[in-house]
């Protein structure tokens, strides 16, 4: 399919992008990867794209004041691979390695997945998990959103028209936490059925901290709150889990019916709690 005809700008500063964008009218390309092939199947038809790949400082993996810093531009593959990431917040890398396929993680950007905000995508569940944040610009504000208030619904955030994503912020994971994503990939797509991503701190056998991300089986990722609270009060894994999805609607098409997610959803908690557990020191 051939999109509809575009107008193509491609800023060289971030003043010049949030000028283009600030009513609204244009749309901001930056990998492409969800944005094009939208635009081939005409559900959107913006009359002009604004390329922000160009622009200097969106891209980028930086540590400083106990955060990693992410570019909004910086692709899936150097997320996989930065040795930041990989040292200070190594759920985010594991995440990202499980995204699509090698084309897609090395022109898909962080920034346009979450602005994207997929119900399906991998990273919002590694994202809550770590209880990052975004900054969002706009040409006459900056704000910094938590991750649990960016994701308002299916492809609906907290972006205001005008915003853009510039930066994820992840906390630091302390080097003892143990961490694991799992996922259930679409076996066309490679989209996340379900994917669960979990942290877990302990102090002998004892958890002191847990944290529970989901993805794919509603029409937004969550955390599994009430599962973190049990293993933070001695349950065991099996018990925690099995309220993963509790007061959560789940999704149903052709591939999965609702109550196949949520069982998902459980099954793969347990694995990625399990896992976190046996990986935390
Ligand atoms: P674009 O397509 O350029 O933009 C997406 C949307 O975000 C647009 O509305 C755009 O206007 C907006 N946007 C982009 N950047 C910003 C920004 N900085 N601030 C504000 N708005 C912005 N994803 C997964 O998570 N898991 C998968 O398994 C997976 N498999 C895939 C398989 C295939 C074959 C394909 C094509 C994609 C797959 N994806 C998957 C999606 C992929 O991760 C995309 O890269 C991502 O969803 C969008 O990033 P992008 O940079 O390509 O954004």
């Amino acid at each position: 399919m051939i999109p509809q005809e575009f107008e193509y700008t491609a800023p060289a500063t971030l003043q010049e992008a949030l000028a283009l964008i600030a009513d609204g009218e244009r749309k901001i390309l930056a990998g492409g990867m969800s944005l094009i092939p939208l635009m081939k199947l005409r559900l959107a038809s913006p009359a002009e794209v604004v390329d922000i790949g160009r622009v200097p400082g969106l891209g980028g993996i930086v540590e400083s004041d106990g955060m990693v810093r992410i570019g909004a531009t910086t692709t899936h593959h150097e997320v996989e691979t930065s040795p930041i990431i990989r040292a200070k917040c190594p759920l985010l890398a594991e995440t990202a390695s499980h995204i699509g396929d090698v084309q897609v993680r090395n022109v898909g950007t962080m920034g346009g997945s979450v602005a994207h905000a997929d119900p399906a995508a991998d990273y919002p569940a590694a994202l809550l998990a770590l209880e990052a944040r975004f900054r969002l610009v706009s040409a006459t504000s900056d704000r910094v959103v938590d991750a649990s208030d960016f994701f308002v619904d299916t492809f609906t955030t907290s972006l205001e028209p005008g915003e853009i994503v510039v930066e994820i912020q992840a906390p630091l994971e302390d080097a003892s936490e143990g961490y694991r994503y799992e996922k259930v990939a679409h076996p066309a797509s490679g989209f996340a059925v379900v994917g669960v991503a979990a942290r877990i701190k302990k102090s002998g056998d004892r958890i002191t901290l847990a944290r529970i991300g989901v993805t794919g089986m509603g029409p937004k990722a969550f955390r599994a709150r009430e599962a973190e609270r049990l293993l933070e009060s001695g349950a065991d894994v099996a018990t925690a889990v099995a309220t993963v999805g509790e007061g959560e609607d789940a999704n149903s098409d052709l591939y999965a019916a609702a109550d196949y997610r949520r069982h998902l959803a459980r099954i793969y908690a347990g694995r990625a709690v399990a896992a976190a557990i046996s990986r935390a020191s």
